[in-house]
């Protein structure tokens, strides 16, 4: 991501293509993305693709061109072996329930993981079927400390 710092009111509306997006904030600020690299957990940055993005946020918005970037940074996403996150109780550890592994679509699902969280925990009944989310034994392995 790239954060670029302009003048309020420059852009008015979020621009999309393809992967790419220019978001403005009320401020002034453009946030532009985004890339994707299977790298676990390495969260660091290149100089070489703050350029790329750069460049690609000025072919779309040519009044980006001249700001400066403020912030660059990356960020991670969690996701599941089979792309399907974890949302329930934990099968070993009483009292401990997981909502994780949204990969790319957390903020979208959050409204229907925490209902189905929440209706878990409270013991209601489901908004949905949880069986698909279930977390198995080994999914999450419990590190028991054992040292006195
Ligand atoms: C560049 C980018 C763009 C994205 N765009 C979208 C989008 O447009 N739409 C969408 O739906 N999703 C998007 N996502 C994905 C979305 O951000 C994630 O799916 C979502 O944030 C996952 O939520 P989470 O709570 O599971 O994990 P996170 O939001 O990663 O939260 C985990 C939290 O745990 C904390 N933490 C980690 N380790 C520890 C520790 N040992 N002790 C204490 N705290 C710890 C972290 O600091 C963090 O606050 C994007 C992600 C990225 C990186």
């Amino acid at each position: 991501m790239i954060l670029f710092r302009g003048p309020p009111g420059l852009i008015s509306r979020m621009v999309l293509n393809k992967d790419q997006y220019i978001i403005p904030r009320r401020d002034g600020h453009v946030l532009a993305g985004s890339s994707l690299e299977n790298v676990g957990f390495d969260k660091s940055t290149t100089e070489a693709a703050a350029q790329t993005f750069h460049a690609a946020a000025a072919r779309l918005v040519p009044a980006l061109a001249d700001l400066p970037i403020e912030k660059h940074w990356a960020g991670l996403r969690p996701g599941s072996p089979q792309g399907i996150p974890y949302i329930g109780p934990h099968p070993e550890v009483e009292g401990l329930f997981v909502n994780a592994g949204h990969y790319r679509n957390g903020v979208v699902m959050s409204i229907g993981a925490c209902r189905l969280l929440t209706d878990l925990i409270m013991g209601q009944s489901p908004i949905c079927d949880p069986s698909p989310y279930r977390i198995d034994r080994g999914d999450f392995p419990v590190r028991r400390n054992n040292a006195n």
